[in-house]
């Protein structure tokens, strides 16, 4: 046996790589390089759901646009409300949501007043239809059970004339279109949808419906992409699967970046095939190929091709969604317009042993749980391998530990990200 050893290079197994970037930093140098959009549409409230909001919404009218009642019962003035005993009040009449009380309502008198209708005259005070008693059709007995002036709602308390309600750059939630309905807004200006193309590589991949002959696999990659890209709102362009064949390769992009504002693929920037996808990136615009010190996703390529951002995604399934939700998504909310905030991380005790060794953060699969005394804790999903998409099928978050951390003990306490708070 000869002494000789192999010549190595860093390899995706190795734990430290000096030259590799941290997610964060990774993240930083994607962000200063981004734009935002500026072009807008103006689209019927219901389909600005989930849209970004491309203006300031300031308040027109007041809501609700008079002072009315929150509670069923009798609209008083303050000041004949009895100190001690009881008192009895005049019914002068009736005002019902939509159908108001027209005239005056003078002292010792009573109006009869239903949820959500104009507060008749001068009166100031509801008293609930529960602490009040009918003597006969014209006459109203009441207690000292009533605070002066309450059960009213005032005109503009939840939305005065001028102020401001929605804010540019945010998605809009089911509250806001509804909020937006309730200023009588018809049309809301939005940010333009982002075009968005993806294609996978690989002479492995065959699409559904076709033939899986020995050692070829389905592309499922395009269809994670598809879910996460459809949630975001994007209007996506799927290219299909490109073989590995720099011609066809060159063609594709050339068509992506003529019709797309970002282009995300999948596979072939690994170390064996990434060399003529590098030529031919380098030729057609500019691209950066990194390591991330992050498992799993470790390889990935980001820049532009003329006006259109580039990520090059790694090929294994989890990969793919691991670099998306890190990478992809908070860039493609920034360039849709949005005012993007980091991911909410929730510190919860660990169910599970986590192996890991210091040198890269890694992002397992993990399910948050109520466990039977009302608290909440983390166990991993089954195999972690970067293959195993089922890995996150299972999962409801990542469970994300630090660069520095050497794995995790049952109960020590991780950081875990909601998939449900990543869109
Ligand atoms: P690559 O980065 O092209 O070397 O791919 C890494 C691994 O991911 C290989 O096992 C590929 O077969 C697999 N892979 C690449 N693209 C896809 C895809 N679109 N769907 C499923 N698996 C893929
Ligand atoms: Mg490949």
């Amino acid at each position: 046996m000869s002494k000789k050893q192999i010549q190595k290079d860093i390899s995706c197994m190795d734990d430290f790589d000096p030259e590799s970037l941290t997610p964060d930093k990774a993240l930083e140098k994607i962000f200063t390089s981004l734009s935002r959009m500026t072009q807008t549409e103006e689209v019927p409230v219901r389909e600005a759901l989930q849209r970004v909001l491309a203006n300031d919404i300031k308040s027109g009218i007041n809501v609700p646009s008079g002072r009315n009642s929150a509670m069923d019962g009798y609209a008083i003035h303050a000041e004949d409300l009895p100190e001690s005993g009881t008192r009895t009040l005049h019914l002068a009449g009736s005002s019902f949501a939509g159908q108001p009380f027209h005239g005056n309502v003078e002292k010792g008198e009573c109006v009869r007043i239903m949820t959500g209708a104009i507060m008749p005259g001068t009166t100031d005070t509801v008293v609930i239809q529960e602490h009040a008693e009918k003597q006969d059709d014209t006459a109203i007995i009441i207690g000292t059970d009533t605070k002066p002036c309450s059960n009213v709602r005032e005109a503009g308390e939840d939305l005065a004339v001028g102020d401001l309600v929605l804010q540019k750059g945010m998605r809009l939630a089911p509250a806001d279109i509804g909020l937006l309905a309730s200023l009588g807004i018809a049309q809301v200006p939005v940010f333009r949808k982002l075009r968005v193309a993806f294609f996978s590589t690989g002479d492995e991949l065959r699409s559904i419906g076709e033939e899986l002959e020995d050692g070829m696999i389905y592309d499922s990659n395009r269809y994670t992409l598809f879910g996460m890209l459809s949630r975001l709102g994007a209007d996506i362009i799927d290219m299909g699967v490109v073989k590995d064949d720099p011609a066809l390769l060159e063609q594709a992009f050339i068509e992506a970046r003529d019709k797309a504002d970002v282009l995300l693929t999948s596979g072939g920037v690994s170390v064996g095939e990434a060399d003529y996808v590098k030529d031919v990136l380098t030729r057609l615009g500019d691209v950066n190929f990194w390591k991330v010190a992050m498992k799993p996703g470790r390889p990935l390529t980001f820049g532009k091709l003329g006006d259109t951002f580039f990520f090059g995604l790694p090929g294994n399934p989890v990969s793919v969604m691991v670099t998306f939700y890190q990478f992809v998504q908070p860039a493609l909310r920034q360039l849709m317009g949005e005012n993007y905030s980091p991911p909410i991380l929730l510190k919860v005790p660990c169910l599970s042993s986590l192996r890991k060794r210091p040198g890269r953060v890694e992002y397992q699969r993990g399910v948050l749980e109520q466990q039977d005394d009302g608290s909440m804790a983390v166990r991993k999903t089954g195999k972690q391998g970067s293959g195993i998409l089922r890995s996150m099928a299972d999962a409801n978050c990542f469970i994300v530990l630090p660069l520095e951390s050497s794995g995790v003990n049952p109960g020590d306490s991780v950081d875990v990200q909601l998939f449900n708070g990543l869109v």
